[in-house]
């Protein structure tokens, strides 16, 4: 069978990282990094998210801050909301957690956030940065993934192929250009791509970020390829509430060289990337090196 990989090991690698870089920053700048957290609503999937986020924060030596606004806000105070935190100095990075209520304009709010202290890596600016092959901050999912395949493949994807199902700017854009930029040869296919089965069979490296339970079968994956599956689908089996993939584990690990499991696998990185963006943003916004191994 396949190897596993490990995200909930890899991300604590991340975590441990940061930490040593964050205490260091904590030492110059005489305070610890410090990450915003802007939370519009109650929606209880949302409210545990951030409690996770500012629970690990703390864990890894940083602190954060939390801004609580009510569903009925209007856009006007969510503006003024991101635009004090842009200029508050003691705030490193900003996150605006999604969704926002649907009266808001979420294209207007991630634009206004200042992009050296954009840790989820969505403003025009930080994809422009992506795609322009420029120091940014990158989004936090399609980072991790990127932790994950290196961990296997290493630093150097020269002579590689990928394949990245889904285009979403969330998720599957950043992690094509990430692939790219790392010297693999990628195909970028989505929902209306021709004969999927067969694209994903050439590839060295194949990424599912779709959102369709158990998509990708095992006759999909070519023998001794790696897969990095991103998807996370909730849903009932034997009258029980599960998570599983966008892949059928069970089929990919007879035949990959190697696969993340859900849970367990790119979802731990996303909030392991997001506190390594928050170090790097103090860090960048400071002028102080950033440790070459983070
Ligand atoms: P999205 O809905 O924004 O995008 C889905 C993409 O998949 C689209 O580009 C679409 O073209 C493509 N697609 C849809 N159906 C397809 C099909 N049948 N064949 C090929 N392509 C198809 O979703 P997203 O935000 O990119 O998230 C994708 C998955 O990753 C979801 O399951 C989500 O829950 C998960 N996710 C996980 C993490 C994490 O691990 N922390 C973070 C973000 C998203």
């Amino acid at each position: 069978g396949a190897r596993l990989i490990d995200g909930k090991a890899q991300a604590a690698i991340v975590r441990a990282k940061v930490k040593v870089a964050a205490g260091e920053l904590a030492a110059r700048l005489g305070r610890p990094p410090c990450l915003a957290v802007v939370l519009v609503g109650a929606d209880p999937a949302s409210e545990v998210y951030v409690r996770n986020k500012v629970k690990l924060t703390k864990a890894v030596g940083m602190t954060s801050i939390e801004r609580r606004l009510p569903e009925t806000i209007d856009q006007a105070t969510l503006d003024a909301t991101l635009t004090d935190l842009n200029e508050n100095e003691e705030v490193d990075g900003i996150l605006l957690q999604m969704p926002i209520p649907a009266h808001l304009d979420t294209d207007r709010a991630l634009s206004l956030i200042d992009p050296a202290k954009d840790v989820d890596g969505l403003t025009p600016i930080s994809a422009g940065a992506l795609v322009l092959g420029r120091a940014g901050l990158v989004p936090c999912t399609p980072q991790g993934a990127m932790i994950l395949i290196q961990s296997v493949l290493g630093p150097d994807l020269s002579g590689r192929t990928a394949i990245v199902l889904g285009r979403s700017i969330l998720v599957g854009k950043p992690l094509s250009l990430l692939l790219q930029s790392a010297n693999a040869t990628v195909t970028m296919a989505h929902s209306r791509s021709p004969d999927l089965p067969a694209l994903c069979r050439s590839a060295d490296i194949l990424c599912a970020a779709v959102g369709r339970p158990e998509l990708v079968r095992g006759d999909w994956i070519k023998p001794g390829a790696v897969v990095i599956d991103v998807g996370i689908n909730r849903v009932i089996e034997e009258g029980r509430p599960r998570l599983i993939g966008d892949v059928a584990f069970g089929e990919a690990e007879s035949v990959a060289d190697a696969v993340t499991p859900v849970p367990g696998g790119v979802g731990p990185m996303t909030i392991a990337c997001l506190l390594r963006n928050t170090v790097l943003a103090a860090a960048r916004q400071a002028g102080e090196a950033i440790p070459h191994d983070l």
